[in-house]
């Protein structure tokens, strides 16, 4: 007890607060519950005012310069998301995004110049998860990196829940795997197999297909996809989507009988199970 009020005592000269923790305490226990940021991004103006931002958001942040560090640092510090430029020196964005999506499905979000549609198409087609374009608002930044971490991370305490439910027996917390020919989509743990080989999808890949499958025959506009994905209004365009939808369909349909999404002309796609055209 003495201790401790001396520690108070002390504390209070080096700037600890009044609950016992320093400030570098309190920062740790903020990183830890709301993730770790790896930049890779060589424009020292924009790698500042991120840093400033997630970390105010109460983000960890880790920076690399270019692209091979950003793969080093990726396959160290395991981060929960990444932002990733597109123009690095040497190995550049679409690269890292290819050679990070080879072993890994942690989200991306890609930054791109104004203008180059062609390069956001290709980024998402290589499995990114979102995009923005500069210049870009910091804040709207940090709400990107919420909405992607949130619908990650809802799944993670999803999965904790069903383990539980499983462990009480409890009806309600159920393990929820839907099923269909040739594909089984488990909800809680995010794991989708095709004849029972496991299909590694990105986060908004597997997000996209969960919806879907969870209301066979609905149809959903683009924009209710967008909005429902990315939990907010999303201003994009569109496309963002059919580039989504394109990827996920390879990945689920190429080693099926059937196919399973549809697309809705004019309108958007559906689940609907049925055999290859
Ligand atoms: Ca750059």
């Amino acid at each position: 007890m003495i201790l401790y009020e001396e520690e108070r005592n002390r504390g209070r000269d080096e700037g600890i607060s009044e609950y016992g923790f320093s400030a570098g305490e309190c920062y740790m226990a903020q990183k830890i519950l709301q993730g770790k940021i790896l930049i890779i991004e060589d424009e020292e103006g924009i790698v500042h005012l991120l840093n400033l931002y997630l970390k105010d958001a109460g983000y960890e942040v880790v920076v690399a310069r270019d692209g091979a560090d950003g793969l080093a640092l990726h396959a160290r510090e395991h981060p929960d998301l990444v932002i990733l430029d597109i123009m690095l020196p040497a190995l550049d964005g679409f690269e890292v995004c290819r050679r990070i999506r080879a072993w890994s499905q942690t989200p991306i979000l890609m930054l791109t110049a104004r203008g180059d549609e062609e390069d956001r198409i290709a980024g998402l087609e290589l499995g990114a998860d979102d995009y923005l374009v500069k210049p870009f608002s910091p804040r709207e930044l940090v709400s990107r990196v919420r909405a992607i971490l949130r619908r990650v991370g809802s799944s993670e305490s999803g999965e904790v829940q069903a383990a539980q439910g499983r462990d009480k027996s409890s009806p309600d917390n159920e393990h929820e795997v839907l099923r269909f020919p040739s594909l089984t989509v488990d909800l809680a743990a995010r794991r989708v197999e095709v004849d029972r080989s496991e299909v590694a999808l990105t986060p908004t890949e597997f997000d996209l297909l969960a919806l879907l499958a969870q209301s066979p025959e609905r149809v959903f506009t683009r924009e209710m996809l967008m909005n429902k994905i990315w939990g907010y209004d999303y201003y994009g365009d569109g496309h963002i989507i059919d580039v989504h939808i394109s990827a996920l369909r390879k990945k689920i349909e190429a080693n099926s009988e059937y196919r399973y999404i549809k697309t809705v002309w004019r309108v958007g796609y559906k689940f609907e199970v049925g055999p290859k055209a």
